[in-house]
């Protein structure tokens, strides 16, 4: 019998992300609403007087996993946190002009306008990882309990209601066995689960389809994002304006572009998204992120900058068609985890927000009615279809299918989603996940010929073990590998020769390497998983579908501080 506590709590967040967070700050906001109401004898019911709300994050702090572009629409913000500029609220940039460039491979073209959805004026660019250590403050402050360091393992289920969640143990070493610092994980039994562990998360992929909540929706879609932050020589002068790029270095057959964003102490934020539904098999974002790099409009912007901090991580651009319900007995989903993405606008931090905002409300109504099913969580579904989120949301429904097909059939497209509320060129139904689209490399190459390893200058482009070392990510090695591929023998025969071992391509962070055994004999699979960057991409593109990410031992993982 496993000697394994318990700890019931009224409501648990899962992930520290802006979702869960806004979610979190929000609930105990409306909490001391609805008790001083009570109190000042304006609204029936009892005070929730010892409403626990907790919120667990695989990260070792609040922050160390966020990772975004990111240009903030502050609607949400000013909802949530009025007086944000007076409590802090750490903002890089005020956008008050920007500029969209068409790159070649050596020139560039300014389009004589931004696109509406493209225009951010008045937004703030941000870090992700310093914006949601900020609002973790703030939930705190309120009294919400912050557990970083616990990543969520198991979601505990009674029958078809999720009643709560396991989170992983420590001190288990790489064969299995308990090592002298084990201690077990905790049963977090919750009245109400909101999962917002971003992208793909592990808990989400095995429960959505548990409960049927993706019945009759189209597969996620998703991107992969490579940022890195540099910092500008003192008395350098920095960017004065945001900047986004299409054309070079993406083929025109993958969806993807740039950005480059102005940061506060002389910084700034290089970025590029690249389409996890890529045809060609050689496809490698860290490799199209170097060459972007090596753009003279781009090198000349970092020419004698030197590089702060390096991250990867996915983000759900499917949109409305593929979102799962949002609601069931004992639970919600919001944010990235619930495909909350506007890809007109390459826009979900707020939107995120607001999903965690009305999953708050959807809670609390849930507690004072003592009734945590979906039949009462529902209410969150409807408000958030009814708010400006849930609008954007529908408006963006049919914006990124365009893309699928080729820049010029997503540029038209984009433009009759803007004339007419969003509607579509033609009725485009996915049907396939992302992994389904990859060729084979003959087929896509024209021969078998392998990649050719690229070239890094060791200056401004770099191979992905330096780019590792600058996401500061550390796993303690004598850990079972979380990375769980369910088949070997497919890595050593089948894809070797259907699509030369794609992983080594796409992962960003050089994880899977394809080595001779010692004796020089059959070249076989390394996992290098300590070197592992959690942005899941693995988990989405592998085009047989059998690496299954599940999170590693609490507190590994990047170190973001200013991604
Ligand atoms: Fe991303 Fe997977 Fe590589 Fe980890 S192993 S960095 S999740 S692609």
């Amino acid at each position: 019998m496993e000697d394994r506590e318990r700890m019931e709590v009224d409501v648990l967040f899962v992930g520290g992300g802006p979702a869960c967070l806004a979610g979190a700050l929000h609930l105990m906001q409306v909490i001391e609403t609805h008790n001083k109401a009570v109190e000042s004898g304006t609204a029936d019911g009892p005070p929730l007087d010892e409403i626990m709300v907790v919120l667990i994050e695989k990260g070792a702090e609040i922050g160390a996993h966020g990772l975004s572009g990111a240009i903030l629409d502050p609607r949400t913000l000013r909802q949530l946190v009025p007086d944000y500029r007076e409590r802090g609220a750490p903002i890089e940039h005020v956008v008050q002009k920007e500029s969209l460039y068409y790159l070649s491979p050596k020139r560039k073209v300014r389009a004589p306008f931004t696109p509406g959805p493209l225009d951010n004026r008045g937004g703030y660019v941000i870090s992700l990882s310093r914006f949601t250590r900020w609002l973790a403050g703030l939930a705190a402050e309120k009294g919400c309990e912050l557990f970083p360091g616990f990543p969520g393992v198991e979601v505990l289920y009674d029958g078809h209601r999720v009643i709560g969640v396991r989170t992983g143990d420590k001190g288990i070493d790489k064969e299995g066995n308990r090592k002298g610092n084990f201690e077990p994980g905790v049963d977090l039994m919750a009245k109400v689960t909101v999962f917002g562990e971003g992208p793909r998360g592990s808990l989400a992929k095995q429960m959505i389809p548990k409960l049927g909540l993706d019945a009759d929706q189209e597969p996620m879609s998703y991107l992969t994002g490579v940022k890195e932050v540099w910092e500008l020589p003192d008395g350098a002068e920095n960017l004065q304006e945001v900047i986004h790029t299409l054309g070079y270095p993406m083929p025109s057959d993958t969806y993807g572009g740039g950005a480059i964003y102005p940061m506060s102490g002389n910084q700034i934020a290089l970025s590029l998204l690249a389409g996890l539904n890529a045809p060609d098999p050689f496809q490698d974002s860290h490799e199209r992120f170097q060459m972007f790099k090596e753009h003279p409009f781009v090198r000349s912007l970092i020419q004698d900058a030197k590089l702060v901090e390096y991250g990867a991580k996915t983000v759900s651009i499917g949109g409305y068609f593929c979102m799962p319900r949002l609601a069931f007995d004992g639970g919600m989903l919001v944010g990235d985890t619930a495909g909350i993405f506007d890809s007109r606008r390459i826009k979900g931090i707020h939107l995120s927000m607001r999903s965690g905002m009305l999953a708050a409300e959807a809670a609390l109504e849930a507690l004072l009615r003592g009734d945590t099913s979906r039949a009462v969580l529902a209410s969150y579904e409807e408000s958030l279809k009814e708010s400006s989120a849930g609008r954007d949301l529908w408006q963006a429904r049919n914006f990124h299918q365009g893309f699928d097909r080729g820049i010029m059939t997503g540029l038209l497209n984009a433009g009759y989603g803007m004339l007419t509320g969003g509607k579509a060129l033609a009725n485009w139904e996915n049907g396939k996940a992302d992994y389904e689209k990859m060729e084979q490399v003959g087929p896509y190459h024209g021969s078998d010929e392998p990649k050719k390893p690229p070239v890094f200058d060791g200056e401004k482009t770099f191979d992905k073990v330096t780019d590792v070392f600058h996401s500061g990510t550390k796993h303690n090695e004598d850990q079972p590998c979380h990375l769980h591929v369910e088949d070997l023998s497919i890595c050593h025969g089948r894809c070797r020769v259907e699509y030369q071992n794609p992983c080594e391509k796409f992962c960003p962070a050089g994880v899977y390497e394809m080595v001779e055994d010692e004796n020089g004999g059959e070249t076989k699979l390394r996992i290098n998983f300590a070197n592992c960057v959690h942005c899941k991409t693995c988990d989405i593109r592998d085009p047989y579908g059998i690496i299954n990410w599940v999170p590693p031992e609490g507190g590994d993982g990047p170190k973001y501080t200013v991604m």
